[in-house]
C-alpha cells in the first residue's frame, strides 16, 4: 500500500474494527512460535491453500482504495522495501494474524447492502495482496459470487503470481508505479522495475480497469525525467487507465520504522510543495491523463 494512502484513508476514515494495534517485529506471533510441528504444518497447508491467510488488519473507508464505501483488508508479507512505506509492519508475513477466508467473507456479506448503496466494495492491501495469492484468490472468488465490487491494491511486482482465474474476478487494479526508470525504482524500493510493465500490460490485454499511483517524494521520486517515464509506460495501458493519482509524500510512517528498529532514510524529507504536485499532475495531463 502506498504511504499518502494512508492519509488518504485518515481523513475518509468512517469506522474501524478490529484493526489490531500496530504489530512490533515479533510482537503477536507467541502463538506461531508455540506451535507443534504437526500444528505449523498444518497451518502452512491451510495457507497454501488460501483457506488461512496472514492480515494486519481490516477497516471500512469512503472515497479511498477504490469507488464508495469499501472494505479495506491489509495482508502481511511484501517483497519491497520501499523508503517511504507508512506500513513496515507487514513487510514480514509471520507478522500477521492469521484468519479464516471465511471469516472475512461473512463480514463482506454483512455489508452487501452499504457496498450496493454506496457503489463500493472490497480491497484488498497490505503489504503486498499477491504475497498470499490462493488466500486473495478465495476472497475476490467470495466476494464475486456475492455481487461484491472487487479491487487489488498492489506494486504488480509479483504480478505472476495472479491466475487468469483470479484476474477474472478482479474489476479494478489500483497499480503502484513507484517510478519510471531502473535505477529510481530499485532506489526506491529495493526491486526491479520490470514486473511491473509486465503485470501492467496483462491487465491491458484483458481489459482489466486500472487506476495508477504514484507517490511523489521530494528528492527521490520528482525528477521531470522520472515523472516523464512513469507516464510513458502508463500510456502502453492507455485503454484500461480511467485515473492516475499522484499521492504526495507525507511524513506518517516514521514512528512505526523506529518502533521495529529499522532505519527510515527519509526523516529529514518534506512533504512536496503545491506547486510541485501540480506541475507533476499537469505532466500526466500533458499524456492524456485523468488526474486526481
Ligand atoms: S509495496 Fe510494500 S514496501 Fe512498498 S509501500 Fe507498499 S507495503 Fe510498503
Amino acid at each position: 500500500m502506498t504511504q499518502s494512502a494512508t492519509a488518504l484513508r485518515d481523513s475518509g476514515r468512517d469506522q474501524d474494527f478490529l484493526a489490531p494495534a500496530a504489530r512490533l517485529r515479533g510482537a503477536g506471533i507467541g502463538g506461531l512460535e508455540e506451535l507443534t510441528d504437526l500444528e505449523r504444518s498444518e497451518r502452512l497447508a491451510r495457507m497454501r491453500s488460501g483457506e488461512l491467510g496472514s492480515i494486519h488488519s481490516w477497516e471500512l473507508v469512503t472515497a479511498v482504495d477504490g469507488p464508495g464505501t469499501r472494505m479495506t483488508i491489509f495482508l502481511n508479507g511484501c517483497p519491497l522495501r520501499c523508503l517511504y512505506c507508512h506500513n513496515p509492519d507487514t513487510f514480514l508475513m509471520k507478522d500477521g494474524e492469521p484468519v479464516e477466508a471465511e471469516e472475512l467473507l461473512r463480514r463482506m456479506r454483512r455489508y452487501r447492502r452499504v457496498f450496493r448503496a454506496s457503489q463500493g466494495g472490497i480491497t484488498l492491501s497490505g503489504g503486498e495482496v499477491l504475497m498470499q495469492p490462493a488466500f486473495a484468490a478465495r476472497l475476490l472468488a467470495g466476494a464475486k459470487s456475492m455481487g461484491v465490487h472487487t479491487c487489488i491494491d498492489t506494486s504488480g511486482f509479483l504480478g505472476a503470481n495472479a491466475t487468469e482465474e483470479m484476474l477474472e474476478d478482479i474489476d479494478l487494479v489500483l497499480l503502484d508505479v513507484k517510478s519510471g526508470d531502473e535505477e529510481t525504482y530499485r532506489k526506491v524500493t529495493g526491486r526491479a522495475l520490470a514486473p511491473t510493465i509486465t503485470f501492467g500490460d496483462r491487465l491491458a490485454a484483458a481489459g482489466t480497469e486500472v487506476w495508477v499511483r504514484f507517490v511523489l517524494v521530494p528528492g527521490l521520486t520528482d525528477e521531470p525525467r522520472n515523472v516523464e517515464n512513469v507516464a510513458r509506460i502508463v500510456e502502453r495501458w492507455r485503454s484500461v487507465v480511467s485515473r492516475v493519482e499522484v499521492l504526495p509524500f507525507h511524513q506518517m510512517g516514521t514512528d512505526k520504522w523506529d518502533a521495529l528498529g529499522l532505519d527510515y532514510k527519509l526523516k529529514e524529507t518534506r512533504p512536496p510543495e503545491p506547486e510541485l504536485v501540480e506541475s507533476t499532475r499537469e505532466i500526466f495531463r500533458s499524456h492524456g491523463f485523468t488526474v486526481h
